[in-house]
């Protein structure tokens, strides 16, 4: 039975932008849009990749988000900046409050980017890879007002977002080290994939409203939709989201809630209807100026060893550091294609049709579009 398709990197990404230049985007934010949902899915992080298209499509037909916005600076001083987002796509304003934090750092040492009102930043790692390739470590804190989807350690309510952090260590001759999760045991995507059919959840991903535990994402979202194509809505269900490592997690969370949401200016999650806006503190710190020794590549690089060189817990298993799972998977998609669950293509599919995208895109995806089970 069929149940999904792969598919090249190239086709896909010619096709998501595509889709965003028929929705209203110009070409550069269709590209930035479709090259970042693409890498996600290339990294492994199909949460974060084109099962979103929907979701962003339906945002820009309300008015959510705003295609070609630039970032506003609120105020600044030499190594810090409050810049508003005014709810642009992530993809774009991402780079440019990215930008700006490296252009401070490489002058002042260090610099602390607070972003407001950001559309949907994606992929955090994307940005601290951003940092590191400029040669600077960063760190990334990043809330979602607008998102009630986790329970608090000893609640069942929704009180906060999945909430990010992401911190990129630059190791020069090598590849970085890239931290990036959501402080949620699953992040929101992921409930998302595995209600489309895709990976299953571990048992514990969510509360239900009796304080029981589950694994299935219809807690989350409610009862599948007879409209099979309708992106679900966390809306749907009673249940909630829980946070990762138990009281610690939570308290990770409820930290970033304070630092991304109200020190920026972004605003908190709920209660009540909010527009969606991801909040992101960052911090950039030039290696260099801190390096007084000289030795802070080596000792990276020393560390990094020395972490991997620990027992393996399993037989032929291997202790990776961060970063490394998201690299390999890239590897391997980039040679054997991508792997979506056949909800995702089809929604590709039907919306790049109902918005009139360059049909011989559409006509190369469908044929670069190989079945197979997923
Ligand atoms: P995850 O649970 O897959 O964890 C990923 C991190 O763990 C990476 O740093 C990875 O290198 C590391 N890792 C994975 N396996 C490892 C292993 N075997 N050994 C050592 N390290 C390992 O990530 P997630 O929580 O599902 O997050 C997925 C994505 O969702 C992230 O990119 C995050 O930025 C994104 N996100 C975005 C938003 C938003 O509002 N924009 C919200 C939530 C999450």
């Amino acid at each position: 039975m069929k149940t999904g398709v792969r598919i090249e990197a190239a086709a896909l990404t010619a096709l998501v932008e595509a889709i965003f230049r028929a929705a209203g985007c110009d070409a550069d934010e269709a590209m930035r849009i479709a090259t970042c949902l693409v890498r996600a899915n290339l990294t492994g992080h199909d949460s974060h990749g084109v099962i979103r298209v929907p979701r962003y499509l339906q945002w820009l037909d309300e008015g959510r988000v705003h295609p070609g916005q630039r970032i506003a600076v609120v105020c600044e001083a030499d190594a810090f900046a409050v810049v508003d987002g005014a709810h642009g796509f992530g993809q774009t304003i991402g780079p440019q409050a990215v930008q700006l934090g490296i252009d401070k750092a490489r002058r002042a040492g260090a610099a602390v980017i607070a972003l407001r009102r950001s559309g949907h930043l994606g992929r955090i790692g994307d940005w601290a890879e951003m940092a590191a390739a400029a040669g600077l470590v960063s760190i990334h804190l990043v809330n979602v007002s607008g998102s009630l989807l986790v329970a608090p350690f000893g609640g069942v309510d929704r009180r906060m977002a999945t909430n990010p952090l992401a911190i990129g260590v630059p190791v020069p001759g090598a590849t970085p080290i890239i931290l990036d999760f959501a402080t949620s045991l699953v992040a929101e995507g992921k409930a998302m994939v595995a209600y489309d059919g895709g990976k299953v959840l571990p048992p514990d991903a969510f509360v239900c409203e009796d304080g029981s535990l589950s694994d299935d994402p219809a807690v989350f979202y409610g009862p599948r939709h007879p409209d099979a194509d309708a992106p679900p809505s966390p809306a749907g269900g009673t249940g909630a989201l829980r946070a990762m490592g138990a009281h610690k997690g939570s308290g990770l969370s409820i930290l970033i809630e304070l630092l991304a949401g109200a020190l920026t200016g972004s605003g908190c999650a709920g209660p009540g209807p909010r527009p969606f806006a991801n909040g992101m503190l960052s911090i950039y710190l030039a290696p260099e100026r801190f390096d007084t020794e000289g030795g802070f590549v080596a000792e990276v690089k020393r560390y990094v060893a020395f972490v991997k060189s620990a027992r393996p817990a399993t037989p032929g298993g291997e202790v990776l550091v961060p970063g490394e799972v998201e690299r390999r998977t890239a590897a391997a998609r980039r040679a054997t294609g991508i792997p979506l669950p056949d909800k995702t293509w089809r929604g590709l599919i039907e919306a790049a049709r109902r918005l009139d995208a360059d049909k011989g895109v559409i006509a190369a995806a469908l044929d670069a579009a190989m079945d197979e089970p997923v």
